[in-house]
């Protein structure tokens, strides 16, 4: 591949002689396989969304047991987060909107986002450390993630709402970190879940060294704004029914490439999966 790259570079001369107007074909520059090798270009990756689509906590809004007291730790209040529903927000955006009647700017958060993953990590072990059951691993979902796994048209990565930190210690928790070793995208990066996509592309076509195309990714998730992030980057976005705040009408009215109800057949999964 390197080989051919270097032949085509050649052919088009030296990258002074392009028309700074003309968009610069990828390929001149790039010593990456391209899409057009017909084993590139069949890969899929999938990002997955993880609450409400690969976990979900054992109790409704469980997730305040430790939100709430970080927030109140590091900025003297929880602001609205006690009455908000948050479904497909970032962990940055969930914050900037509880706290802007507050008059916590983005920029008042991004200054102590350092302090914030600390308290946010220290909050969470001790909320799911006591030996109960926190989060469960909804139905289909470790067979769906070994399947996919196995299979050499998949790669799996994250793409979360989580701040990274705590999207891997869930992971963990559940017994699932095995099925994530691609770099992704976290909730600490963005409050505009749009913003990744892009991010997690990025770096998995560096660590694969592959020029992967956005629609060979897939964006798996449970709420509208998956939905939304995989059209603003250009992915393909199948939906699934396990989330506690959206109905089945709401998914299917934004429009996803497919729909799961959830992931218990793994067949199914698999069927659906090789039309994306
Ligand atoms: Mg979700």
């Amino acid at each position: 591949m390197g080989n051919s790259s270097r032949r085509e570079l050649t052919e088009v001369g030296s990258l002074e002689d392009l028309d700074d107007s003309l968009p610069r074909p990828r390929v001149a520059v790039s010593p990456r396989p391209r899409v057009s090798d017909p084993c590139v270009s069949d890969l899929r990756v999938l990002l997955w969304d993880i609450d409400g689509t690969l976990i979900r906590t054992a109790r409704a809004g469980a997730f305040k047991d430790y939100t709430i007291p970080m927030l109140e730790e590091v900025f003297g209040t929880a602001g609205r987060l006690p009455e908000m529903k948050v479904s497909g927000m970032t962990d940055l955006q969930i914050i900037a909107e509880a706290l802007k009647d507050e008059g916590f700017t983005n920029e008042h958060i991004l200054e102590r986002i350092d302090q914030l993953r600390d308290r946010y990590m220290e909050a969470m072990r001790k909320a799911t450390g006591n030996g109960e059951e926190f989060f469960e691993v909804l139905p289909g979902v470790r067979e769906t993630l070994q399947a996919v796994a196995n299979h050499p048209r998949y790669h799996s990565a994250l793409l979360t709402g989580n701040i990274e930190p705590a999207a891997h210690l869930k992971m963990e928790l559940v017994g699932l970190s095995e099925f994530f070793t691609l770099p992704g995208a976290f909730g600490d990066e963005s409050h505009d879940r749009r913003d990744l996509p892009a991010l997690a592309a990025d770096r998995i076509r560096d660590s694969l060294q592959l020029e992967l195309e956005p629609e060979q990714f897939i964006v798996i998730g449970d709420t509208p704004n998956d939905i939304e992030c995989a059209r603003h980057f250009g992915a393909r976005a199948l939906a699934v029914g396990t989330g506690r705040l959206y109905s089945r009408d709401d998914i299917l009215a934004c429009k996803p490439d497919a729909f799961l109800s959830d992931l218990s057949d793994v067949n199914r999964v698999m069927e659906t999966l090789a039309g994306l």
